[in-house]
C-alpha cells in the first residue's frame, strides 16, 4: 500500500495510547480546497511533501500521479512556483501535457477527476496532446494486464 490515506483511522487508532490521542480532520473538505488553503501556508512551500516514490526525508519527485495532481491544481491556481523548493518547478511546462496525461489516465479516481475539473474552470484547455498521453497510458496498461509487457513503447 503507497497511499496510506484510506487506512488512516486504523493508523490513528493504533498509534493512539492511554494518554495520547490522534483525530483525523478535514474529511469533509475536497483536497482541491485543502491544497487551496494550503497554498497561502508559506511553512508548506519548504516542507508540502505528496510523493508516492519517495519517502519522506527525500524530495518528490515531480513524476509521480500524487506529484502530477499536486502540480496541476497548484499551476492552475497561479501557485506553483511557491513550491519551487519542493517540486521539480523549472521543468513543469514541458511535462504539463504528460502530467495532464496521466490524471486523464486515471480520471475514474475523484480526486484526479475534481482536479482536471478546477484545471478547466479556470479557463486552462486540456490539449489534445495530453489526451494522447492518456491513450498511451491506457494502451500500456492495457498490455501490461495482457500479459504483453516485452513489447516496446515505441509504436
Ligand atoms: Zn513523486
Amino acid at each position: 500500500m503507497r497511499n496510506i490515506a484510506s487506512a488512516d483511522l486504523l493508523l490513528i487508532q493504533s498509534l493512539s495510547t492511554e494518554t495520547l490521542s490522534f483525530f483525523s480532520g478535514g474529511g469533509g473538505i475536497l483536497r482541491g480546497d485543502k491544497l487551496e488553503a494550503l497554498s497561502d501556508w508559506p511553512p508548506a512551500y519548504d516542507a508540502l511533501h505528496t510523493c508516492l516514490n519517495n519517502p519522506l526525508w527525500e524530495p518528490n519527485c515531480s513524476d509521480c500521479y500524487k506529484d502530477a495532481l499536486t502540480m496541476v491544481e497548484l499551476y492552475a491556481l497561479g501557485k506553483l512556483e511557491r513550491f519551487s523548493r519542493v517540486f521539480a518547478v523549472d521543468c513543469f511546462e514541458k511535462t504539463l501535457d504528460q502530467k495532464l496525461g496521466v490524471l486523464l489516465f486515471s480520471k475514474h479516481s475523484l480526486l484526479c477527476a475534481d482536479a482536471l475539473k478546477r484545471y478547466e474552470d479556470r479557463g486552462f484547455v486540456i490539449s489534445g496532446r495530453a489526451r494522447a498521453y492518456a491513450a498511451y497510458f491506457a494502451r500500456r496498461a492495457a498490455m501490461k494486464m495482457s500479459g504483453e509487457e516485452g513489447e516496446t513503447d515505441e509504436t
